[in-house]
């Protein structure tokens, strides 16, 4: 499937069943998350359809440090010389590139199933170095500014990004939208991770992308607190 743009500057990147998205505003092109590994290509073909060459990436930032999400990050940080932001509880993941922290499955039908099939905790990725680490509540001036929100519970070091204050929330792995809002696959602590699905929805974005499936750009809000009464 090739890329797509959510919002103008913004682009939704499939990295083989994981989504990376792409901020090309304001003079910078930033990268959210690196998919699963061998795909940086996928990148490289959607930066280039975009009119930028290799070296133009120049910020490659994580919503958290798990298998989908990292790894093909080594790969193209070889390929553009990005420099490279986490949250600091996931930053160890990144650089050992493993194992990753056990989770129990989300509620639901497609959760459990991605539970069996997807989540290998065992599983290494090329590790790479975190040049700057990332704190709840910071501001990168990037691309026009992203706020980064600590949303814990899937992940330890799990972070949203509030891009140009609330037109977009990039907003990992704290639902997946496959077949509408679902639990993520799984949960490092689960009561951590319901405060974060209702966080979410208190940041009242106006478009919102997650790690997995769709970007919801219309009756976001609606659509948030809707998945949030349910659980
Ligand atoms: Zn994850
Ligand atoms: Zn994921």
């Amino acid at each position: 499937m090739a890329f797509k743009k959510i919002i103008d500057g913004a682009y939704l990147v499939p990295m083989g069943n994981a989504n990376a998205v792409l901020l090309d505003a304001e003079g910078d092109l930033v990268l959210i998350d690196a998919g699963f590994p061998g795909k940086a290509d996928l990148v490289l073909h959607a930066m280039s359809k975009l009119g930028h060459k290799p070296s133009d990436l120049k910020h490659l930032v994580f919503t958290h440090g798990h298998p989908d999400h990292i790894g093909s990050a080594a790969a193209l940080v070889q390929a553009t010389g990005a420099r490279t932001y986490m949250h600091a509880a996931d930053v160890q993941l990144a650089e050992s590139g493993g194992p990753f922290r056990p989770m129990t499955p989300g509620r639901g039908l497609l959760p459990s199933i991605l539970f069996r099939l997807v989540w290998k905790p065992d599983e290494r990725m090329e590790p790479f170095r975190i040049d700057q680490h990332i704190a709840d509540g910071e501001t990168l001036p990037l691309a026009g500014g992203l706020r980064a929100v600590h949303l814990p519970g899937h992940c330890a070091g799990q972070v949203g990004f509030l891009w140009q204050g609330q037109r977009l929330l990039i907003a990992g792995d704290v639902f997946m939208n496959n077949l509408g809002l679902d639990d993520p696959v799984g949960f490092e602590d689960e009561a951590e991770g319901r405060h974060s699905q209702r966080k979410l929805a208190s940041l009242a974005p106006q478009a919102v992308c997650f790690g997995h499936g769709r970007a919801i750009t219309k009756d976001t809000i609606a659509r948030l607190e809707r998945a949030v009464a349910r659980r």
